[in-house]
């Protein structure tokens, strides 16, 4: 297959597969017309959302629905529906690409994400024929809003444990759903409804609920720490008539809509936490060449420089994992069309296949975005803590994003699951090389080095793989089933993990703008560098506590060997690289990638 990246990747695999720069797109690869439809975003943004944030704040009537008519207008609703049903029938690349940069526009970007996502994609895909054309164009378009309702107030993370209940009427023709749902963004003027609810007090199953059904009444908006301007409230279904052709998808089957539609929505969400990234560091580094203390700036002082080259370092790594992984799915989209899968199967299909790094995508970018905002408050100093400056509201709207689409402990616990069990499945083979590295730790290290170009930042990357596959094989050695159980070493090796993706898809884009020749290439390398020894750091930190955690004695000892020779790195002048890095962003004012 011809692809912008060479071959077809496997989903999962960064762990076992050799670093190699066709197998990473980059934003540098971008094609003249996502670059415009990047532009018409940042726009519409600047022209119609920006200056309205107070008002979209303080929830003035319609404003916020009228703001997603007129992305609708533009085709941003519906850039990824496929044309047949009023979309742009964009690849996933350029659906993320306006997810990013729409990213930046606080509620309305939650309203949006929620509105093309989760309110949007359960139809497109699970839908009939029917529901698709009555529902997906007028989704595309922006004139109906639509919104999903799964949590409830007893079931949040254990999404499954849901109480609501759908019986059929003795008539045959309706549903009757009975329970509540809580905290459904857009839920003050959605017209449609994605809603779970258990069949016969055990089958969970979607329906598709418009707001007019006989029995559907909504609570008050929730007032919120942040985010203020998206609608969040709850739903009571009283004796709710839901009409039978309203079923979506499989009776008892609800949860492969809930949980294929939260891949998508997770990549989604690191999209828009990168855009508010960005956002909040542009913000934060005008007003570091502006304000000025001891009569000198304060992008003068290190102390802010390594601030800011840190925040630019945190974005650059996000959008190198993020874009990588878009242009995988699309990949796998294409390949499994090829091989003759149709409608749901393709997408769904393709995010299914890298549903970990989506995992690993939801907590890095989130993560990322609550380090930039919190940083952007800090060289505000005090004007940061009032609500008339831009990066006080990014602070308080950004800290939602651990918690939805999945908590962070979720999404990290979530990836490592998902590895064993492919693994347990033989569906990536994670078995061989753990025990190549078993053996690897009782040999003599190899102290031969390698004089091809970037040959000692790929030999770390494969060594931070080392590390993981290290412990992980004998984690699950030594606890077997019980490493359930034991959340504390899932998280550490979810950590270990995401490092080293992020790691390698930074370093990779950083190769690739040198060995072209970019004009930024010596920032990203400088970047790619910092994170990588910061990195190699944090990975021997959660590797140690990982091994004292289920290891004793020579064992432990020779874990601990084989990590520190995994994680070591060269002598590096981080303090140096971030002062560049910073140079060249007060030069530009704002993220220039
Ligand atoms: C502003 C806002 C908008 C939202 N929009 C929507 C929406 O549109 N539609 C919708 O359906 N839902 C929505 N939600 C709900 C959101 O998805 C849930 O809040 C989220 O899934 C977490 O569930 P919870 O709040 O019940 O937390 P809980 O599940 O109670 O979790 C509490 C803590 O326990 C941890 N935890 C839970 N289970 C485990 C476990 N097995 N192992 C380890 N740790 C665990 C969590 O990580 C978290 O730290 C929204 C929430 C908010 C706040």
């Amino acid at each position: 297959m011809e692809t912008q990246t060479g071959t077809a990747v496997q989903g999962g695999s960064f762990l076992i597969r050799p670093s190699d720069t066709t197998q990473c797109f980059t934003p540098e690869d971008f094609k003249e017309e996502q670059q415009m439809i990047a532009k018409m975003c940042d726009d519409f943004l600047e022209k119609e959302v920006i200056p309205k944030l107070n008002e979209l704040d303080d929830k003035e009537p319609g404003l916020m629905q009228s703001l997603l008519d007129k992305a609708g207008a533009l085709g941003l609703l519906g850039a990824a529906f496929p044309q047949e049903y009023g979309g742009l029938g964009e690849d996933f690349v350029t659906a993320t690409l306006i997810n990013e940069r729409l990213g930046a526009g606080h509620s309305f970007a939650v309203a949006m994400a929620a509105h093309n996502g989760i309110g949007s994609l359960p139809i497109l895909y699970f839908g009939t024929e029917a529901q698709k054309q009555k529902y997906i164009p007028k989704l595309a378009t922006g004139e109906m809003k639509g919104a999903y309702a799964l949590t409830e107030p007893g079931s949040g993370s254990d999404a499954l444990g849901a109480k609501t209940s759908a019986k059929l009427s003795d008539d045959g023709k309706h549903y009757i759903l009975n329970g509540q749902k809580i905290w459904i963004t857009n839920a003050g003027f959605a017209d449609v409804f994605t809603v779970f609810a258990k069949i016969d007090g055990d089958k969970f199953t979607g329906f598709i609920v418009d707001r007019d059904t006989p029995g559907l009444s909504f609570g008050e908006e929730e007032h919120k720490m942040g985010i203020k301007g998206s609608s969040t409230r709850p739903l009571f279904f009283e004796n709710c008539m839901v009409p039978v052709e309203n079923l979506l998808g499989e009776i008892g089957r609800g949860h492969i809509i809930a949980f294929n539609i939260l891949n998508i929505g997770r990549l989604k969400l690191c999209a828009a936490a990168l855009g508010g990234s960005k956002r909040a560091l542009a913000v934060t580094t005008q007003y570091a060449k502006t304000r000025e203390q001891f009569k000198v700036p304060i992008a003068s002082f290190g102390a802010i420089q390594s601030k800011l080259a840190e925040m630019f370092i945190r974005i650059y790594t996000t959008e190198s994992a993020l874009y990588c992984t878009a242009r995988w799915i699309d990949e796998k989209e294409k390949a499994l069309g090829a091989e003759g899968k149709r409608g749901n199967e393709t997408l769904l299909g393709a995010a299914e296949e890298f549903a970990i790094e989506c995992a690993m995508l939801k907590v890095l970018g989130s993560e990322a975005l609550d380090y930039v905002v919190d940083e952007g408050v800090q060289v505000h100093g005090g004007n940061g803590y009032m609500d008339d400056y831009d990066i006080s509201r990014s602070y308080r709207d950004s800290r939602i994003n651990r918690i939805f689409e999945g908590t962070n402990e979720i999404n990290r616990l979530l990836a490592l699951d998902m590895y064993l069990k492919r693994a347990l499945k033989g569906r990536i083979n994670l078995l061989t090389p753990a025990m190549a590295i078993q053996k690897e730790l009782t040999s003599i290290p190899d102290f031969g080095t390698d004089d091809a170009p970037f040959a000692e930042e790929m030999k770390l990357i494969a060594n931070f793989k080392k590390a993981i596959l290290m412990c992980a094989g004998a984690a699950v050695q030594k606890l077997t089933t019980k490493i359930e159980g034991e959340q504390e070493v899932l998280m550490y090796l979810a950590d270990m993990a995401i490092d080293t993706f992020q790691a390698e898809c930074a370093l990779l884009r950083a190769i690739k703008m040198q060995e072209s020749g970019h004009e930024h290439a010596a920032t990203t390398m400088d970047a790619a560098h910092v994170f990588i020894a910061d990195a190699a750091d944090r990975i021997n930190h959660s590797g140690k506590n990982a091994i004292y955690a289920f290891a004793e004695g020579d064992e432990q000892r020779m874990m601990l060997i084989g990590l520190k020779r995994f994680t070591k790195t060269n002598a590096f002048n981080t303090k140096e690289a971030r002062r560049r890095i910073a140079a060249k962003l007060l030069e530009k004012g704002t993220y220039f990638l």
